[in-house]
């Protein structure tokens, strides 16, 4: 006989940037229709938790901040989907995660194949709290999926702390990945040696590109790309180099300008850095006609990206460290010690752990 579901579960409220999180206990909502509950196990901090915690980006408050998150499958609403984004049975007991949106599949943008710029979006980790609303967001210890959310199964031989990163920072490079184009044999210039770079550098080189160098202004940062793919990591561009994809996850004026020049004639830019606001980027025109060069912008990804997010986690992470970018983790009673460590020591990723000890 199955175990009761659970009654009410605790979450940390976030109100502001400088107040500290308030840890709450409230009764679970009866599911709705197509409604699924998850248990939250673990989560990592994201740079636009960090963003957003030190008042650097605005969240409509309260909220739950956290949305990098994996979890198990703990119930199921009324006419809740039978199968996860593989076609797999879902079931009360998988280990799942989730793409950070739930969007309307009949909207137009979604039909195009832009279902994170969806009408009326809803975003993990990025909504109100509200009387009939919660449990939304990773640091709390269940989630309530909404009806149209996009669940993947996730194989329990991948450690926690990569499986948390798979729904932002590794679904994320896969979508670049996608719109870089054909990769094999290609040489591609990783900007930014965060978890997202060090993401795109990974599936790059699983995807057979000939050679990936990664630049990041931090030394330390760049000997960490060395065992996600890159053959090269420097401090800085290297002029006498041409490549056939850029993709920027610094999100800095600079790095994407040096990366459009370090393009190859029919060169691809992807730029998926760039989301706080800052100046603009100067682009020479003339150069870009001439070298017949594409820039293309991404923010967050779509369902195959999601999809090919955990295909990749689930066979690679063995060779590309990614449960080694969690180098400590909190409890969710200790979120703002978390985000204190992050903001003090900027390490890839600090994990928040979830799930009480049975
Ligand atoms: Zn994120």
């Amino acid at each position: 006989m199955d175990a009761l579901p659970p009654i009410s579960g605790r979450v940390a409220v976030f109100s502001g940037a400088g107040v500290p999180h308030e840890l709450r206990t409230a009764p679970l909502p009866a599911l709705q229709r197509g409604e699924l509950l998850v248990r939250n196990d673990f989560a990592t901090l994201c740079g636009s938790d960090l963003h957003t915690y030190s008042g650097r980006r605005h969240e409509r408050c309260p909220t739950i901040l956290g949305h990098e998150v994996v979890g198990t499958l703990a119930a199921r609403g009324p006419h809740a989907p039978e199968r996860d984004v593989r076609g797999a049975p879902l079931r009360v007991g998988d280990r799942i995660t989730w793409a950070v949106f739930a969007n309307d599949p009949d909207d137009p943008r979604s039909r195009r194949g832009m279902p994170q710029k969806a009408e009326n979006l809803f975003k993990y980790g990025h909504e109100r709290l509200t009387a009939d609303s919660g449990f939304h967001g990773g640091f709390g210890e269940f989630t309530v999926l909404r009806r149209h959310s996009h669940v993947a199964r996730v194989a329990d031989h991948v450690p926690d702390e990569a499986a948390a990163m798979i729904n932002c920072a590794i679904a994320t490079a896969a979508g670049a990945l996608r719109l870089a184009g054909d990769l094999s044999q290609g040489r591609v210039l990783v900007l930014g040696a965060g978890a997202l770079g060090l993401a795109v550098a990974a599936q790059a080189h699983a995807a057979g590109a000939a050679h990936i160098a990664v630049v990041d202004p931090s030394p330390s940062r760049c000997e960490r790309a060395l065992p996600f793919g890159a053959a090269c990591a420097r401090t800085a561009v290297d002029p006498e180099q041409r490549y056939e994809v850029a993709i920027d996850c610094s999100g800095a004026p600079a790095a994407m300008r040096a990366g459009l020049r370090a393009l190859e004639v029919g060169g691809t830019a992807v730029w998926v850095g760039a989301v706080l606001p800052q100046p603009p980027v100067p682009v020479d025109a003339e150069q870009v006609v001439r070298r017949l060069l594409t820039i293309r912008g991404l923010h967050n990804y779509d369902t195959g990206d999601l999809v090919r997010a955990v295909q990749f986690t689930e066979a690679h992470h063995r060779t590309y460290p990614f449960a080694e970018l969690v180098q400590v983790r909190f409890p969710l009673a200790d979120l703002d010690a978390a985000f204190a460590h992050a903001l003090a020591t900027g390490p890839w990723r600090v994990g928040v752990a979830l799930r009480e000890p049975d």
